[in-house]
């Protein structure tokens, strides 16, 4: 028999009717033993999720104000979807128990914690499979945080006696027992956790849309969705800003080589993105994946004959920059010059001390400032290649009309990244997308 592992989302949980398509979801593999729950999140756009409530609830009862509005609140969001899933379930008891913590000493990672400790233990109720509180098995050092390791073995030695289970994310606690919470969305994570735990064969990320998209739809009109994507190629499109899911759940299963789907709750026919190390046998994968891109870039170049000489001008130059904390996004050197694209932000408050600093330290021939740029990251693995998809993005840069600032490839061929001003950026975005377009199966 196969394990799945599959984490249902906020959205995927937010009412009874939600539940209820879980259900369907999760009875219809019967390899789906092992679900990851999310406290319920927002029905409707102006709705609030429960942790934001559990959040104003703490703050509340922490600052001696009257948390109980609050608190009736969240008891309201649970009583709901309980009594129209018409199931048994203590609801007064937990709240009480939740009312008595905040008006002692309350802890905020406790409080917070309680939306997925409620709806994991509801959904294990409705399911009819067993709850596992990972108090007990998501391990926290007592600086709050992580213990992979312990963890793994802990996760390990609560799952595997089991047939089925719902364990509630984004918690764990300390060897003395305090709970402690990941970051927002860390949900996520004890999905990757546990699928690393079990070895399980996949871990399904159930949430309300149906993958990554190839491009922003803000941008690009219905932009086609990413079949496949390798854990490579799903870092460049989390730091180019596409948020499916929370950084920190890539590691565990990717160093077991353990796919994860991204699925939408709504559309279960939908066969999502699933990322990857190595494709099934027969699948394809499009060259270019995605296009994605950032603004709000500047690039500062320095010239000076004879850089190249070994003198060390690029590391002072790097040198200057670590020693302000001042992060970079990339580093360019050719000869005689080196680039550096760095987020306008960061350059507001010390453009003009920094420049002083390398006109002393360098004595450069040239120092100039670029702003209001963009950089685009064309994604694929097997695509960026010195090859026609690279020719062809610069062309339809080109045929555009788009002035191309910076253009980078490492030997990585992860990416090719082009820096274009601004006011072209969605028009760039376009005109990729499009050329990748033409050419995807
Ligand atoms: N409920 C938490 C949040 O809203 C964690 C999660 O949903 O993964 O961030």
């Amino acid at each position: 028999m196969r394990t799945v592992v599959a984490k249902f989302g906020g959205t995927s949980l937010a009412s009874a009717a939600q539940f209820i398509k879980v259900q369907e979801i999760v009875k219809a593999d019967p390899d789906r033993r092992f679900v990851v729950a999310s406290a319920p999140g927002k029905r409707f756009p102006e709705d609030i999720k429960v942790t934001d409530l559990l959040l104003r609830c703490y703050e509340a009862a922490a600052g001696e104000n009257d948390f109980e509005p609050i608190l009736e609140q969240i008891a309201l969001r649970f009583r709901e979807i309980i009594a129209q899933l018409g199931i048994d379930f203590p609801l007064d008891n937990e709240i009480d128990i939740l009312r008595n913590h905040l008006q002692r000493d309350p802890q905020e990672d406790y409080v917070v914690s309680r939306g997925e400790y409620l709806n994991s233990r509801i959904l294990a109720v409705f399911l009819g499979y067993t709850f596992v509180d990972p108090e007990w098995c998501v391990c926290f050092d007592e600086n709050g945080s992580l213990n992979l390791p312990m963890t793994r073995r802990a996760m390990t030695a609560a799952l595997r006696p089991l047939n089925n289970a719902v364990i509630a994310g984004f918690y764990g606690a300390d060897m003395s027992g305090r709970i402690h919470t990941l970051s927002r969305g860390g949900s996520d994570v004890t999905g990757s956790l546990a699928a690393a735990a079990l070895k399980a064969d996949l871990y399904e990320n159930w949430t309300d849309v149906s993958g990554l998209l190839a491009a922003d739809p803000r941008i690009v009109d219905s932009p086609r969705t990413v079949k496949y994507v390798s854990y490579r190629e799903l870092r460049t499109l989390s730091y180019m800003g596409a948020s499916v899911l929370h950084t920190d759940a890539v590691l565990p299963v990717s160093d077991m080589d353990i796919p994860i789907n991204i699925r939408n709750t709504d559309r279960p026919e939908d066969a999502g993105t699933t990322i990857v190390r190595k494709l099934p046998k027969g699948a394809k994968k499009d060259p270019i994946i995605a296009v994605a891109g950032q603004r709000g870039m500047s690039v500062i170049q320095v010239e000076k004959v004879m850089v190249s000489d070994g003198s060390g001008f690029s590391a002072i130059m790097l040198d200057i920059l670590r020693n302000r904390q001042l992060p970079f996004e990339q580093c360019l050197t050719g000869i005689d010059t080196v680039t550096l694209v760095i987020r306008s932000d960061y350059l507001v408050q010390c453009k003009e001390s920094l420049f002083e600093e390398i006109r002393e330290k360098l004595n450069p021939d040239y120092l100039g400032l670029k702003e209001n740029l963009s950089m685009i990251a064309v994604i694929g693995e097997k695509g960026t290649e010195v090859s026609d998809a690279n020719v062809r993005v610069l062309q339809a840069l080109t045929a555009a009309g788009i002035s191309i600032s910076t253009m980078n490839q490492g030997a990585g061929k992860l990416n090719l990244l082009v820096g274009v001003p601004e006011e072209y950026y969605t028009e760039a975005i376009r005109a990729i997308y499009s050329t990748i377009e033409e050419h995807t199966s």
